[in-house]
C-alpha cells in the first residue's frame, strides 16, 4: 500500500513548513486527490488515521484530515466537448475521437493546514 509511505511524507511536509511558522500542532489538513491521481482515498484515510496515533511532527491523533475529490475530466481537441474519462486515454463521446486532452484528475497535493502556535 503505497498510500501509506505517501501520508509519511505529507506528513513530514506539513511538519517541516509548520516547524518554520512556528506552528507546534496542526489541527487539520486538507488534501487534493484527483480521481486519475492513483491514490486511493480510502486507502489514504487509514493510512493516515494509523499513522496520526503516532503523532508524528505536528500531527497527532486530533489532527483532523479533509480529503476533497478532483474529479477526472477531459476535453476534446476535435469539438471541444468535455466529459468524464475512464481513463487516461478516452474517446469523446460526440466525435469518437481519441483526441482528448485531460484538465483535471490528476491532482495530489496538500491544498492547506490549519493549526496553533501552542500546545
Ligand atoms: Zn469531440
Amino acid at each position: 500500500m503505497h498510500e501509506m509511505s505517501l501520508v509519511a511524507e505529507v506528513i513530514k511536509l506539513v511538519s517541516e513548513d509548520a516547524n518554520e511558522r512556528g506552528i507546534v500542532k496542526v489541527t487539520s489538513l486538507v488534501v487534493i486527490v484527483g480521481d486519475l491521481s492513483n491514490v486511493l482515498p480510502e486507502a489514504f484515510e487509514m493510512a493516515f488515521f494509523y499513522l496520526r496515533k503516532q503523532s508524528r511532527g505536528v500531527v497527532d491523533k486530533q489532527t483532523e484530515l479533509h480529503l476533497i475529490r478532483e474529479e477526472a475530466k477531459a476535453k476534446c481537441h476535435a469539438c471541444a466537448q468535455e466529459f468524464v474519462p475512464d481513463y487516461r486515454i478516452a474517446l469523446c463521446p460526440v466525435c469518437q475521437l481519441p483526441q482528448s486532452e485531460l484538465i483535471s484528475g490528476e491532482t495530489f497535493r496538500v491544498e492547506s493546514y490549519e493549526g496553533c502556535d501552542a500546545k
